[in-house]
């Protein structure tokens, strides 16, 4: 019995050299979203495939994307916590 994983069974290649078109970008949270996991982490190389440049650049992109507000940081932040750091 072969594990099963949810991300990129068995296809290791970087899905960004793959695809130039593939927007990465902190103004493409719904890509971004691919990269992180439920809880707001960034997805290891190794798990998602994604080759050392566009790791790189994908990690800056999510950390812009959380300080634009487009992602997470933790599955903690609500709007309830938001609004009372705001002040
Ligand atoms: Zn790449």
């Amino acid at each position: 019995m072969a594990l099963r994983k949810k991300f990129a069974p068995r296809r290791k290649f970087c899905r960004f050299c793959a695809d130039p078109d593939t927007p990465l970008s902190y103004k493409n949270p719904e890509v971004l979203k691919d990269f992180v996991t439920e809880r707001g982490k960034i997805i290891a190389r190794r798990i998602t495939g994604v080759c050392a440049r566009h790791q790189r650049k994908l990690t800056r992109e999510i950390k812009r994307a959380r300080q634009m507000a487009l992602l997470i940081y933790t599955a903690t932040h609500d709007s309830t916590v938001r609004k009372k750091s705001a002040i």
